[in-house]
């Protein structure tokens, strides 16, 4: 498949876009490796300037994807945060909605996310995660430091995918 540069080719569907991201994942992986050797100096700008231009486009409302199939992590903040917004105490938040994963981190028990409401919206937004205020961290400082994530991320969010590949082209 060629990846065109037109926007609209963002619109993936989550298991198109999971299969075409598994088909570049080693050539990703080399040239995430191919990076961190290098480090350029203007890959922050590089990234910066496409993520501006993919959200130009993107409507995250008619996506999801990311509350659809993964978690946030769930910092201590966050879960005083959610857990006062729905008037619950945080050890019965806990209980209600996380687990501890592999990586030691407080994570969501299902997907979907059980705050994503209809048409996509995000039943929680002014208390929600900072992992989800983030998401998908392509506008982050030192994008050098996790190219893991974001390859991780380009089976997720059409955005990410749609970046990466152009961020090839340069
Ligand atoms: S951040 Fe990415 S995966 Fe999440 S809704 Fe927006 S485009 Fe979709
Ligand atoms: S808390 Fe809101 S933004 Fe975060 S995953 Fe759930 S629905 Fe999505």
């Amino acid at each position: 498949m060629v990846y065109s540069s037109n926007k609209y080719n963002l619109m993936l569907s989550p298991e198109t876009l999971k299969e075409e991201a598994k088909k570049v994942a080693l050539i990703n992986k080399q040239f995430f490796e191919k990076l961190k050797r290098k480090k350029p100096r203007n890959l922050d700008n590089a990234f910066h300037d496409l993520h501006e231009e993919a959200f130009e486009k993107m409507d995250c409302l008619t996506c999801a994807n990311c509350c659809k199939t993964t978690s946030p992590i769930f910092y201590e903040r966050d879960i005083e945060r959610l857990a006062k917004a729905l008037k619950l105490r945080p050890s019965e938040f806990i209980a209600k909605y996380l687990h501890i994963d592999e990586d030691k981190d407080y994570v969501l028990n299902v997907a979907p996310c059980p705050f994503l409401g209809s048409e996509n919206y995000c039943t929680v937004y002014d208390a929600r995660p900072t992992a989800c205020r983030e998401y998908p961290h392509t506008n982050r400082k030192r994008m050098v430091q996790i190219l893991d994530l974001t390859l991780k991320n380009t089976e997720v969010c059409p955005a990410v995918f749609w970046i990466v590949e152009e961020l090839k082209k340069i």
